[in-house]
């Protein structure tokens, strides 16, 4: 399955939200950075830019582009305020948020049941009446991809690169847009006469490799479509689920208990790609009125594959009374632990006990590895 990748960037962030704060600076070319004699431009509005100030310029460079310009001190503060606004719209949509930096974040909205232009547009809507501010926001297949996309028509963009466009749309882009090139690397290709990906797609691997060692594999494929960098998030997740509108409402029980097979796999695949087990499973059921329901069940032991998982929500369905059409219908995992059950064995029996009275999935969470043992038999005197 091709996944699905957005990249989220915000435009000209610090300037943009000083203009926002201040309506008398909209409009106008606004220079935010390190203001002392060696200080350099950390974001300039759309205005400035205009003047060909850019970001990490000298501070004195700029002022000597743009003398009538407003300058300012970075707010840092002020500026992750807005950007936590931002994160939790984003972690709103999917858990597999990885923040890239203040302003910028990639989402793995594969599993997510929407289109991704339409969960683009959300994005784009609820930051706006969040904060006032645009982002640019980059979809295809990849991270590569996805990054290309956002930056594609700044500000306030939205871009998509489906697998049909690459490689024509890359070729007339200069080799610096390639992640992983930086202006050294460049330099190296210009001196060859390598100036676009076009150039590049001439060069075999072995040359490559040749020019930038393992670097060199990743940018062959990188321009050829091919990146499989996961979104790495960094938050715990809590839960992983899949959910599906149907194309007709319904009672039908074989169809539904079909569905959720289906998600089965789907939360299967994720939290082997997480390395992660459940233990407790929840069917989820939105009926025609638009009323939700769910039923949850906790197995006693920590389960990750289909089959498994399947078969807990096929019971639990199997065992709920349907009175009303079903318009949708959801299943999920959560009590998660990178640990299973079964590894613990090695552990004195009554500790398994005592760990399982309370959260095995938050006691093993806090004492991954070696100190489970130590911790635990602290634990163990604890409830003796
Ligand atoms: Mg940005």
């Amino acid at each position: 399955m091709k996944r699905k990748i957005i990249h989220v960037d915000m435009d000209a962030f610090f300037a943009s939200i000083e203009q926002q704060d201040n309506p008398e600076y909209r409009g106008k070319p606004v220079i935010v950075g390190g203001l002392s004699g060696r200080g350099v431009v950390s974001t300039c509005s759309y205005e400035a830019r205009k003047y060909g100030i850019h970001s990490a310029m000298p501070m004195y460079m700029a002022k000597k582009l743009c003398p009538q310009g407003i300058f300012l001190p970075v707010r840092r503060k002020r500026y992750e305020e807005v950007s936590e606004q931002i994160f939790k719209i984003l972690y709103d949509i999917t858990p597999f948020v990885e923040p890239v930096s203040i302003d910028e974040a990639y989402l793995d909205v594969t599993h997510v049941d929407k289109n991704p232009e339409d969960i683009a547009l959300e994005i784009k809507k609820r930051v706006k009446d969040a904060t006032g501010l645009t982002v640019s926001v980059g979809i295809s297949y990849n991270k590569f991809l996805a990054k290309l996309a956002s930056d594609w028509n700044k500000p306030d963009g939205l871009m998509v690169i489906t697998e049909d466009m690459v490689p024509e749309i890359l070729k007339p882009l200069p080799v610096t847009k390639v992640h992983g090139i930086g202006e050294k690397s460049a330099e190296k290709l210009r001196s060859i006469g390598i100036e676009t990906v076009e150039d590049l797609l001439k060069l075999p691997q072995e040359n490559l490799i040749e020019l930038f060692g393992k670097t060199g594999v990743e940018i062959y494929n990188r321009i050829r479509g091919i990146d499989e960098r996961p979104v790495e998030t960094m938050r715990e997740i809590k839960s992983i689920g899949k959910e599906k509108t149907l194309e007709k409402d319904t009672k039908n029980k074989e169809l539904l208990i079909q569905h959720l097979k289906e998600f089965s796999e789907i939360v299967s695949e994720e939290l082997i790609k997480e390395r992660l087990y459940c233990r407790t499973v929840t069917v989820k059921i939105k009926t025609a009125d638009f009323a939700v329901h769910t039923k949850s069940k906790t197995v006693d032991k920590y389960i990750r594959f289909s089959e498994d998982i399947y078969e807990v929500a096929k019971g639990i369905l199997e065992e709920w009374k349907l009175e009303q059409y079903v318009r949708l219908i959801g299943l999920s995992v959560s009590n998660l632990s990178p640990v299973k059950y079964e590894q613990l064995s090695f552990l004195d029996k009554r500790l398994v006990k005592v760990i399982k009275a309370g959260n095995l999935a938050e006691e093993i969470n806090k004492r991954i590895g070696k100190k489970i043992i130590k911790k635990g038999s602290e634990l163990l005197k604890d409830n003796k």
